[in-house]
């Protein structure tokens, strides 16, 4: 139990910070969408996943679940932690089009892959979010674990940096490409060579 407790702990921290990140750059589109994405059978994944759902005890939503809206109210989503990795992970075209370079979009892509790669191969070959009986919660490998989880927070203070200032060099994009292949796209390449990169 201790373990799960740690991985409950750290899971739930890094997806804060990462929730944070993507807010940042995100709603300024979702504020306005008049398409938005968010739908009750994504939500609903809070009850049928058992790690989701001890993450939604641990950290107690902001509103009541909604048997048609799921989480979604209208001032965003209720869960601070404990969405489905999906909610992170779809990048809608208006958000990617918006992008002013093809380096930009690739980083904010690499963003979006985190919360699906911490919970990678957590038991098996099992996502820990796809683990469905809460008993096998205590079987996962807490170095595994770690170890992914330590890449997600190094890409994510690589994507921070270079968003706030800029920077980027050859060996911050091999570990990104840790967690999605670098475009071999002449385009990024190109940039690259005018950011001196
Ligand atoms: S991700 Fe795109 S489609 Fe979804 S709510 Fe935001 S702007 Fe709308
Ligand atoms: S972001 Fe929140 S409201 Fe939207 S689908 Fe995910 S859990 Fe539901």
């Amino acid at each position: 139990m201790a373990d799960l407790d740690i991985l409950l702990r750290e899971y739930g921290q890094f997806e804060d910070r990462l929730r944070t990140a993507m807010t940042g750059m995100c709603a300024v589109h979702c504020c306005v969408c008049t398409r938005v994405c968010c739908r009750e059978e994504l939500c609903r994944e809070t009850f049928e996943s058992p790690f989701l759902r001890l993450l939604c005890q641990k950290y107690p939503p902001s509103a009541e679940y909604d048997s048609r809206n799921g989480w979604l109210t209208k001032t965003g989503c209720a869960l601070s932690i404990g969405r489905a990795p999906v909610c992170y992970h779809f990048l809608c075209s208006e958000i990617m089009i918006s992008r002013p370079t093809p380096l930009d979009g690739y980083m904010l892509e690499v963003l979006a892959a985190l919360v699906n790669h911490v919970g990678k191969k957590a038991l098996g070959r099992r996502h820990l979010v796809e683990i469905l009986n809460s008993n096998d919660l205590t079987r996962v490998k807490l170095s595994r674990f770690k170890r992914k989880l330590v890449q997600a927070q190094t890409a994510l203070d690589i994507i921070v940096d270079y968003f706030d200032h800029g920077t980027l060099d050859v060996g911050n994009i091999s570990k990104l490409s840790q967690i999605r292949p670098f475009p071999s796209d002449k385009s990024v390449f190109d940039m690259m060579k005018s950011n001196s990169i």
